[in-house]
C-alpha cells in the first residue's frame, strides 16, 4: 500500500508507544491511536480513540467505523492491553493476523499453560485455585518450592514464591488482597506453579507465517529466584553456549506452535536449568519499558520499524542486530514511600559505555514495589565491545544512583 494507515492498540501513556509513532513515521505510515479508556471517558477525537477493550462489541463497532471512513493497513497491539481486540478486529476486518484463540491464549497464563503442556513443550507443573478455595488445606497437597501467580498481569506483579504451607497462605493472601483491586476478567483465580530452578533470559522475535525468527536474546544476569521477582539487568547478545541458544529457539518455537501464533512480535521468556529450557511465558508483543532502545538492525532500523514492516508487508533490509552489545537496567523500587529526590545521575551517565539514564518515576509521588507495584524507577542504557563490559557499566552506573524515598505516612511519635 502507498498510504498504509496503521492503527495502535495501547494503555494510556504507554513508554512504548512513542518509538511505534517514530517507527510509523518513519515509514511514511498514517497511524491512530487507540487507548484503552475506562467507559465512561470511551470516546473518538480526532486522530484517536478512547475505547474500552474490555468492551469488545463497542471497541469493535469503533473500528470498523475508522476503517470505513479511513481503510486500515494493519492494527497493531502496543503493550499486552490490545492483544486479543487486534486479534479479533484484523478478523473481523479481513486483515492477516493471529487468530482470535491465539491471542487469548497468549494473554492467559491459565490457557498457555494448557497449550504447553498438550503439545510437551516445557513448562512447569501447574494447578489453578480460585481466591475462594480453602488454601491452608490446598497448601497441605502441593510441592515446594512454587510460585503463586495471577493469570493476566505483568510485569512478575503478583507473582510470589513460596517454600511451605505456611508461605504460601502468607503469598495466597498476598495476592488475593491484590488481585481484589485490579480490574479485569478472571482476577478471582491464580496459578500455583512448579518452582522451576535456573536463570532466565528473554528471546525477541519476529513470528512470520508460523516461524520463529529471532532477533535477539537477552540473558537476565540477576539471580531470579524470588520470593518477589524483579527484572533488572537485560543484556544481549546472550553470553551462553551456542547448542543452549539453539535449545531455547527450539522450546520458543515450540510454543509459539503450541499457542497457535502466526504473525507478529514475540517476546518470550524461559529459564535454563541441567534439564534444559523451560518455558515461562511468552507475548505477543515486543520488549516491555523502554528496552527496546538497546536494539537496532540491518543499517539503522529500530524494532518498532521492523513490527511495522512485517504488518504492512514491506520488505525488511535485515533481521540482523547491528552494532555491539548492549544492555539495560529496569531500576527498581527498593521500597514504598514517597520519591523526594534522585542524585547522581550524572556520575552515572559519565561511566563509560552509558548511553543514557532515564529517571520515570516522578517525584513526590507514592512507589510501590514488588509484588504489588507495577512500574520502575527509571531505564540505564549501556553499549559496549561485549556483554561483561556492559553488564559491568550498567552496575556501576546504578551504584552511582542515591533515591531519597521517605516514608508515605510520616507518624508523629505517641506521647
Ligand atoms: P509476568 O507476566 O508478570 O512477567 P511471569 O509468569 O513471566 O509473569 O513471571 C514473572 C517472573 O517470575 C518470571 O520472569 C520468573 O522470574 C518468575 N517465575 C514465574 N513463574 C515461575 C516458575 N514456575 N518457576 C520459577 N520462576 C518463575
Ligand atoms: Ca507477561
Ligand atoms: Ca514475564
Ligand atoms: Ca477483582
Amino acid at each position: 500500500p502507498t498510504h498504509p494507515h496503521l492503527l495502535f492498540l495501547t494503555t494510556p501513556s504507554s513508554y512504548r508507544l512513542p518509538a511505534f509513532l517514530a517507527a510509523a513515521e518513519r515509514i511514511g505510515a498514517q497511524a491512530t491511536v487507540a487507548e484503552d479508556t475506562p467507559p465512561a471517558l470511551a470516546r473518538p477525537l480526532p486522530g484517536r480513540l478512547l475505547i474500552d477493550f474490555s468492551d469488545q462489541a463497542a471497541a469493535l463497532r469503533a473500528i470498523r467505523a475508522l476503517h470505513a471512513s479511513q481503510p486500515l493497513t494493519a492494527i497493531l497491539p502496543v503493550d499486552d492491553s490490545g492483544v486479543e481486540l487486534a486479534a479479533l478486529a484484523c478478523a473481523e476486518l479481513g486483515l492477516p493476523f493471529n487468530r482470535p484463540e491465539a491471542a487469548a491464549a497468549a494473554r492467559d497464563k491459565h490457557l498457555m499453560r494448557q497449550l504447553f503442556a498438550r503439545a510437551g513443550v516445557p513448562s512447569p507443573a501447574f494447578r489453578l485455585c480460585t481466591t475462594a478455595d480453602d488454601l491452608t488445606t490446598v497448601a497441605q497437597s502441593i510441592p515446594f518450592p512454587c510460585v503463586v501467580k495471577p493469570l493476566r498481569l505483568n510485569g512478575s506483579r503478583g507473582v510470589i514464591r513460596a517454600d511451605n504451607p505456611d508461605q504460601f497462605v502468607a503469598a495466597t493472601r498476598r495476592l488475593t488482597a491484590l488481585l481484589d483491586r485490579v480490574e479485569g476478567p478472571r482476577t478471582h483465580e491464580f496459578l500455583v506453579e512448579e518452582f522451576v530452578p535456573g536463570f532466565e533470559v528473554a528471546l525477541e522475535g519476529l513470528i512470520d507465517r508460523g516461524q520463529v525468527q529471532v532477533l535477539a536474546l537477552f540473558d537476565k544476569p540477576d539471580p531470579l529466584d524470588g520470593p518477589f521477582f524483579e527484572e533488572t539487568i537485560y543484556v544481549t547478545p546472550s553470553r551462553l553456549p551456542t547448542a543452549t541458544q539453539a535449545a531455547i529457539c527450539d522450546v520458543t518455537a515450540a510454543a509459539a506452535r503450541a499457542v497457535g501464533l502466526e504473525q507478529g512480535p514475540l517476546h518470550a521468556e524461559l529459564r535454563i536449568n541441567e534439564r534444559g529450557p523451560w518455558m515461562i511465558e511468552l507475548a505477543n508483543r515486543s520488549i516491555g519499558g523502554l528496552c527496546s532502545r538497546t536494539l537496532r538492525f540491518g543499517t539503522d532500523a529500530s524494532l518498532e520499524e521492523l513490527i511495522l514492516r512485517q504488518a504492512i508487508g514491506l520488505p525488511i533490509e535485515s533481521l540482523s542486530r547491528a552494532g555491539q552489545a548492549g544492555g539495560v537496567m529496569m531500576i527498581p523500587i527498593p521500597q514504598a514511600g514517597i520519591l523526594r529526590e534522585v542524585t547522581g545521575i550524572e556520575a552515572a551517565q559519565a561511566i563509560p559505555g552509558i548511553e543514557a539514564v532515564e529517571i520515570t518515576a516522578p517525584l513526590h509521588y507514592p512507589l510501590t514495589p514488588l509484588p504489588e507495584g507495577d512500574s520502575y524507577l527509571g531505564f540505564i542504557f549501556a553499549r559496549g565491545p561485549d556483554p561483561a563490559t556492559v553488564e559491568a557499566a550498567l552496575c556501576a552506573a546504578h551504584a552511582q544512583l542515591q533515591f531519597t524515598i521517605v516514608p508515605a505516612i510520616e507518624l508523629t511519635e505517641a506521647r
